[in-house]
């Protein structure tokens, strides 16, 4: 028998267990890194990943014999390769989170079920000529994929000629600019063939996979001689796992999904396309808190793949980038059919004549004949709230209770439809007293407008008219929002009402008119990217009126709100992105804020605010403590951090939670790198003497503030 070796294996573990990035076990074999492997872990066996090979100098010490044996070795499926494992290093790094935990994290979770036979079974069944790929012939593929194609607008031959030129090994990556409408799909199209004809894959990352069956589609038409797979937390787990094995075998020449794709192993990767690039819905918002579009960047020049982000409304992060040549911009300045983008109407609600003591109307009556009109002609409108339920709160016109939730710092939702008063946040459902809850009054009045609400008065006020509504509410079922959108699709709705869903990427051909019902709230929030976001989500929404050419002439973006001067307005107005985030970058510069400083946030809960605030002063003198740490480095790196004081999150308490938060801040992001790799093992020993704290993270670059 041949001498044990040692393997180090990458474990999940809480990331809060302060241990080691890989834990050691003997094997009587040499394991390739990144072969899956089953190991013991306390009282348990626990799937796991081998990832270093030993040392030369370690390699020659006899191993210990108290080191545990790896229990299986499932080389069934190749290992995953080091690029794959190099990506996951830099992201656990970055991110704050254990190595193992995210390593593990990110495999299909049906990898960790299954027993190393019936993986074994199911590779040998995934690879039979019956389910085998199509086979990758670019030549004759190519004859008839283009066939479907489009002839390119004058614009996307320019920009894509632009590609073209920068196509050396090392380009940078690419900001595809495009107001909504102006081609960008075919442009990231055009890309992709170029991948795949050079024997490449393709990443194509999505917001929300739901709300764009369109783009699977149009990649699958596209593309019919190709095996596109799709990647997202709605497939069931095993087709997720037969998705990513598709990928990491090499069979699967296109991976379209959501954040978590952008971790699946691509042996042969050559674009990655980020679509949507602004969208928070890019940023895991728990666990390890990564940014999938970053990690897109990075990975692309990890494995010498090219990479597009494309968006109407880039963030300022990528914009600035852009700014500074890191990467390189493309514009599309035309909608497809050159037709004009829709022209803004600003309705000041201060000047709606109201009834003395009855709330303003839903909607004023120049929006209304507008829709009438809209209707009449056989075209559809788009209803924006983003507010779903029938009302926010209710209330009692006796006492002064409202439907505050009993574990929440928030209200509760009323839900007309099912009678039932629901917590948005922590999910505490009832159903709707018959009297106040406090003082027995039978008259609870509703306050404010959900999308419930605006359905039924639409119904009331424009009876004639087809009144539907979407939002995260009437599209839980699975396939409901597919056969809702077919139903607008097909024109049998006249008006539709909902949530910012609505406006992520359809390609509505008849809708004409949109109107942001009432976006002020958005206007006054405490985060300082708030206004980038409503800019973002009104561009977004006006970019789906007046798709179609023959009717963009007369396509309309409305706006009620109580504040028509606000800059935001007249940004929109002119349909310029440009101007707005040369505005937003002068103010977020003079306000040191990101993109020009770099951010992280501590984030505790504990059952009482002070609790939680008293790790995170502790955690701050541990930071102070650093700067006159041994390491010169490590010093320096402290010194060039700022530690603000901890504060209530927005939301401060959720499900019986106080949420306490601290900001983190330097102008340089290595030394806020530094400094987060010195610091986190102090939270964590913290961790142990503040055991009321239930919960803590960093999130790097955070997006909510
Ligand atoms: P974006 O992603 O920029 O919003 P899309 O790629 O969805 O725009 O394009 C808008 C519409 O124009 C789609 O219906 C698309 O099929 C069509 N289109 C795109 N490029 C062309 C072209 N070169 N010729 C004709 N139609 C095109
Ligand atoms: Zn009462
Ligand atoms: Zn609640």
């Amino acid at each position: 028998m041949s001498d044990p070796l040692r393997v180090a294996v990458a474990v999940e573990t809480p990331q809060h267990a302060g241990l080691a990035r890989t834990l050691d076990y003997r094997a009587d074999r040499a394991i390739a890194p990144g072969t899956l492997l089953r190991v013991p872990l306390g009282r348990r066996t626990v799937t796991a990943l081998s990832w270093d090979v030993a040392p030369a100098d370690a390699a020659a010490e006899p191993v210990p014999r108290e080191l545990k044996p790896v229990a299986e070795v499932w080389d069934a499926l190749p290992a995953l390769p080091a690029r794959w494992r190099q990506l996951i290093e830099f992201a656990a790094q970055y991110y704050q989170r254990g190595l193992g935990e995210l390593a593990m994290s990110v495999l299909p979770p049906e990898l960790k079920r299954l027993t190393g036979v019936q993986l074994s079974r199911r590779l040998k069944r995934w690879s039979r000529p019956s389910d085998a790929p199509a086979t990758r012939s670019p030549g004759q593929a190519a004859q008839q994929t283009w066939a479907s194609a489009p002839q390119l607008s004058p614009e996307q031959r320019a920009a894509l000629d632009q590609w073209a030129q920068a196509s050396a090994e090392g380009a940078a990556p690419v900001l595809l600019h495009g107001v909504t409408g102006s081609g960008k799909t075919e442009v990231y199209l055009r890309c992709a063939q170029e991948a795949l004809d050079a024997g490449r894959q393709v990443l194509m990352l999505v917001p929300e996979i739901n709300l764009t069956p369109q783009l699977m589609q149009r990649v699958q038409e596209r593309f019919a001689q190709h095996r596109v797979v799709a990647m997202h937390s709605g497939l069931t787990p095993a087709q997720r796992l037969q998705a990513w094995v598709g990928a990491h075998l090499g069979h699967a020449d296109i991976v379209l999904g959501t954040r978590l794709a952008v971790f699946t192993p691509l042996p042969q990767l050559g674009l990655i396309v980020v679509d949507e690039e602004h969208d928070p819905s890019f940023k895991q918002q728990e666990g390890a808190r990564y940014s999938a579009r970053d990690l897109a960047v990075y990975r692309g020049r990890l494995e010498r793949a090219r990479v597009i982000l494309g968006s109407a409304t880039p963030s300022l992060e990528s914009w600035q980038r852009a700014a500074e040549g890191r990467y390189q911009r493309l514009s599309l300045s035309q909608r497809i059919g050159q037709g004009p983008m829709p022209q803004l109407r600003v309705v000041d609600m201060n000047r709606l004549p109201r009834a003395v003591g009855k709330p303003p109307p839903a909607l004023s009556p120049e929006l209304l004949q507008a829709l009438e009109l809209c209707r009449s002609r056989g075209e559809q409108s788009l209803l924006l709230l983003n507010r779903r339920g029938y009302a926010p709160v209710l209330h009692c016109t006796a006492c002064s209770w409202k439907s505050q939730c009993d574990h929440c710092s928030a209200w509760r939702v009323f839900h007309k439809t099912d009678r039932t008063l629901r917590c948005h946040h922590c999910g505490h459902t009832e159903r709707v007293p018959r009297a106040c809850p406090e003082c027995g009054n039978v008259d609870v009045q509703p306050i404010g407008r959900g999308t419930e609400k605006l359905e039924e008065q639409i119904m009331a006020l424009v009876p004639q008219a087809r009144v539907a509504r979407i939002d995260a509410d009437t599209t839980r079922a699975q396939g409901a929002l597919n056969a809702q959108m077919a139903a607008v699709h097909e024109g049998q709705v006249d008006v539709l009402v909902g949530t910012q869903m609505v406006t992520k990427g359809h390609d509505f051909r008849r809708v004409t008119l949109v109107a942001a019902v009432n976006p002020d709230a958005a206007l006054f929030a405490s985060d300082f990217r708030a206004t980038e976001r409503l800019f973002a989500l009104l561009l977004q929404a006006a970019g789906r009126a007046g798709r179609d050419p023959r009717h963009a002439a007369h396509s309309q973006m409305w706006v009620q709100t109580w504040h028509p001067h606000h800059p935001v307005f007249a940004a929109l107005r002119a349909c310029d992105y440009e101007a707005f985030a040369r505005e937003q970058l002068s103010e977020r510069q003079q306000a040191g804020l990101p993109p020009f400083v770099h951010l992280a946030l501590v984030r505790a809960q504990a059952p009482q605010a002070v609790q939680a605030q008293a790790f995170l002063q502790a955690a701050a003198q541990a930071a102070q403590a650093l700067r006159q740490h041994a390491s010169a480095t490590t010093a320096a790196a402290a010194q060039a951090v700022q530690v603000y004081p901890p504060v209530p999150s927005t939301l401060a308490r959720v499900a019986d939670m106080d949420r306490v938060q601290m900001l983190v801040e330097s102008a340089s992001r290595g030394a806020l790198q530094q400094f987060l790799a010195a610091w986190h093992p102090a939270l964590q020993a913290l961790k142990t003497q503040h055991r009321a704290v239930v919960r803590w993270a960093i999130d790097v670059d955070p997006l909510d503030i």
